[in-house]
């Protein structure tokens, strides 16, 4: 059973490195005192106040492998007109200090106590949760079997992308497809299209050996994704779904 949100204290977080992923993405690594460690998947609440006394509060995925330890990764796309991601990605300098809680979530969580095979779908964004399960499995060196699609507006936005290949290539590595939905560069050997079922059942994600799904990114990918995967006889309760964005939102 989870303590209740509102029950985990706010903790004092101090930016020790901030690092681009791509044009619009940047990792911020954060010293965190008395954090309690967290399991992949899981996210954090951060809060802004300010001066005035106003706050925001948004929730972020931790990207760095579950474990104990006082430094967590977050990596936050900047998202046109927002107010949250605009000040971690212009305002936010090594040494500031902002307020965080958790980890949060339950449910849309991984384990290498888990047994079975994993299956990951990621649209934008939502490859956050998931790189930290595949941090957290390449650490554990698990030998289970894992699939990742990753879809991606054009090859620029891949976030992660040479540490992908780089798990990829490891024994046991991760299997990786990405799919590119605006315009493939020249020589792409990915996929080329908006994830639907004919890829889904080509690239082998078919529900014979039981893998545990791990589906994130903006709501309508999620939607989608998940009711294609079931629709294929994944069964509901081992889809995990966790959705950032606006109801309504495209796919990636
Ligand atoms: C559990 C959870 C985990 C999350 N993890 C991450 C993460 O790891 N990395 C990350 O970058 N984001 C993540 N998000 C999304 C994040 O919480 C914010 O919604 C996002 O950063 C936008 O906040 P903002 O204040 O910048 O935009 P706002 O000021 O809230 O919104 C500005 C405009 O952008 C639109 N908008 C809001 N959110 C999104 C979005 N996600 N995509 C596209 N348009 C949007 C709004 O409708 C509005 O028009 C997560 C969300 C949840 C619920």
């Amino acid at each position: 059973m989870n303590a209740p949100v509102a029950s985990i204290p706010w903790l004092v977080a101090t930016v020790v490195a901030i690092r681009s992923e791509t044009a619009s993405v940047k990792t911020m690594t954060f010293d965190v005192p008395c954090w309690p460690g967290h399991l992949a998947g899981q996210h954090v609440d951060l809060r802004l106040t300010a001066e005035d006394g106003y706050v925001a509060q948004r929730s972020y995925s931790i990207a760095s492998a579950g474990g104990l330890g006082s430094r967590i990764d977050l990596t936050v796309d900047l998202v046109a007109d927002g107010e949250v991601s605009g000040f971690l990605h212009e305002e936010l300098t090594v040494g500031d200090r902002i307020e965080l809680r958790g980890p949060i979530g339950g449910y849309f969580v991984w384990s290498p106590r888990q047994d079975n095979g994993l299956l990951l779908v990621a649209g934008g964004a939502g490859i956050v949760p998931l790189m930290s399960i595949l941090r957290t499995r390449a650490s554990a060196k698990s030998k289970r079997p894992a699939r990742l699609l990753y879809s991606s507006r054009n090859a620029d936005r891949i976030i992660y992308g040479d540490e992908l290949d780089a798990l990829a290539a490891l024994p046991n590595g991760v299997v990786l497809t990405h799919t590119i939905t605006r315009g493939a560069p020249p020589g792409w050997r990915g996929e080329r299209s908006r994830i639907g079922r004919v890829m889904l059942t080509r690239r082998e994600f078919m529900p014979a050996d039981d893998p545990d799904v791990f589906v994130c990114g903006p709501t309508a990918f999620v939607e989608t994704v998940a009711g294609h995967l079931v629709a294929m006889g994944h069964a509901a309760s081992k889809v995990r779904t966790e959705r950032f964005g606006p109801t309504g939102e495209q796919q990636e």
